[in-house]
């Protein structure tokens, strides 16, 4: 039986890939600060450990000998309420580098086969991403770096953390950048979700002849790709000889106002789109509308190349699938 580690396993990604590793046959052992919000733990792994895993006495707990694949998704991380407020910065910086660095220390120390590390396509330089219509997100365009959150700095640094690993220790590592991952059991309220959780749920709240709030002009643009291909892509390139860095994402390019369109359609309401952005924004809530840059799609074409394999589900496909499960949390409320 292949064992493995999902660290951040009480979050969105982590608890579908180990529900999936479990659901294949593996021993699964997940570490997180908090418990799964919408799983029971029995569902996803078979043990689970709630630690700090800023705390190297943790990490050193948590990674044992036996472990044949280790995945880190632990992350201080959250949606533009969060990343680009500049009211976390330090925190996120902080927390998400010393976990990084315990791991990669202490996934040496005791041999660990294989470790996936999640970064994000947050890391590319804003330079390249200032035209809505045309960003470019290749993985080569990474340098020289520009990222426009402090997230994304960090995330560029824990790359190098592994890589160095990978140079001077032998870890044998496998790096992916995500691009917007969304889906049912993630984030849906109270400011860490993500746009389509955002637009599903507002979209949910809505009455009929309602408007729903968007930030920014909504003619910014980003790709989503849902958490089901994300999982898939993540285990396709554990099992290939491919190092990456690596984009997981989609290629399905959209403005922020059409995925709030798709999600009205999938309602059957007729419902209308209020931007906010401005002095407006500000007077709102107290901060600069955190819309991110202007324009940012994933670019498959290393990832066909070296793993063989590639995305297929469309955005309408995976909001249709995610709809009525954040439609329950909003009846539950
Ligand atoms: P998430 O917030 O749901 O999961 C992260 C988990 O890490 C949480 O359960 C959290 O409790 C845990 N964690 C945070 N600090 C911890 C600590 N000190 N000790 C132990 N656990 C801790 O986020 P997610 O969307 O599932 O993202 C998983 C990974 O993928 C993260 O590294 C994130 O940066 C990366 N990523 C996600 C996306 C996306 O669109 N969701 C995009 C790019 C990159």
């Amino acid at each position: 039986m292949k064992s493995v580690i999902v660290l951040g396993g009480g979050g969105f990604i982590g608890g579908h890939l180990a529900k999936r590793l479990k659901d294949e046959g593996c021993h699964v052992r997940i570490a997180d600060i908090k418990n799964h919000e919408f799983w029971n733990h029995e569902e996803i792994c078979h043990e689970f450990i709630k630690c700090d895993l800023t705390d190297p006495k943790a990490v050193e707990l948590v990674i044992n000998e036996e472990c044949d694949e280790l995945y880190q998704l632990a992350a201080d991380m959250g949606g533009a309420g969060y990343i680009f407020t500049g009211e976390n910065d330090a925190n996120v910086m902080h927390n998400s580098c010393l976990i990084n660095l315990n791991v990669a220390k202490e996934c040496v120390e005791k041999r660990v086969k294989k470790v996936f590390y999640s970064s994000s396509a947050c890391m590319y330089p804003e330079y390249n991403q200032l035209d809505p219509d045309n960003p470019n997100c290749t993985e080569s365009s990474a340098y020289p770096a520009n990222p426009d959150s402090e997230y994304g700095w960090e995330k560029l640094f824990s790359e190098r953390i592994f890589l160095a690993f990978s140079r001077n220790y032998k870890l044998n590592v496998r790096i992916a950048r995500f691009h917007n991952i969304f889906g049912p059991q993630g984030t849906w309220t109270g400011g860490k979700e993500k746009a389509p959780a955002a637009m599903i749920r507002k979209v949910c709240e809505a009455s009929e002849g309602d408007s729903i709030e968007v930030w920014g002009d909504g003619k910014q643009t980003r790709s989503f790709l849902h958490v089901a291909e994300c999982v898939e892509a993540v285990l396709r390139l554990m099992s290939s000889n491919f190092e990456g860095p690596v984009n997981i994402g989609s290629e399905e390019m959209v403005t922020i106002n059409e995925l709030a369109n798709i999600a009205i359609n999938i309602s059957g309401k007729s419902i209308s789109i209020k931007n906010i952005e401005g002095e407006e924004f500000k007077k709102k809530y107290g901060f600069p509308c955190p819309t991110g840059v202007r324009g940012r799609n994933s670019h498959n074409q290393l990832f066909k190349e070296k793993v063989g394999w590639s995305v297929s589900q469309t955005l309408e496909q995976g909001m249709i699938d995610t709809f009525p499960w954040i439609n329950k949390q909003v009846s539950n409320l």
